[in-house]
């Protein structure tokens, strides 16, 4: 039922700027993002054990944690309209196109969340500015997360996270 993302964007590009037009796509929700690739360093540091970009599911959540059914996303402040955020400003020209696109944004999010919830999995969100220092990450999914596992799975790195990191002082 969901159209590509790609069908929406024509209709954007006519009532823009060509300025606005190239700010705007460098927004657009896009894989392998830093703060994610925070995210997900976060995790594998931990030995959790994860999916991305699960086709198929509602949202396409950027991180899947499928033993504790539990998903992330790592939304964009700006985009994805963190509340009370900075980041969250909204532009000066155009402002109704802006809000109407916000407003899209952050109830497909709401859509996406509810239908997953209906599915039995927990959702997380962290917010792009959480990712900025590693105490704020901890301090935002640490709370969470080590009380859906197990310490034994905190402390033992997998053997593919070992292979991964080789490079590194993993091994022990
Ligand atoms: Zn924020």
């Amino acid at each position: 039922m969901a159209r590509a993302e790609g069908s929406r964007q024509n209709g954007v590009a006519d009532r823009i700027s060509r300025e606005q037009r190239r700010w705007l796509m460098s927004r657009v929700r896009s894989k392998d993002t830093k703060p994610e690739m925070r995210v997900r360093s976060y995790l594998h540091q931990r030995g959790y054990r994860y999916r991305l970009h699960v086709e198929g599911m509602p949202g396409k959540p950027d991180i899947v944690l499928p033993r504790y059914r539990t998903v992330i996303f790592v939304n964009g402040c700006f985009w994805h309209r963190h509340e009370g955020c900075r980041r969250a400003s909204t532009p000066k020209t155009n402002t109704a196109f802006w809000e109407r696109k916000f407003r899209a944004n952050v109830s497909r999010d709401e859509r996406t969340q509810i239908s997953l919830q209906c599915e039995g999995w927990t959702v997380l969100v962290v917010w792009e500015c959480q990712t900025v220092g590693s105490q704020s990450l901890a301090d935002t999914l640490g709370v969470v997360l080590p009380t859906r596992i197990p310490a034994k799975d905190i402390t033992t790195p997998r053997l593919d996270a070992l292979q991964h990191s080789s490079d590194r002082d993993a091994i022990r």
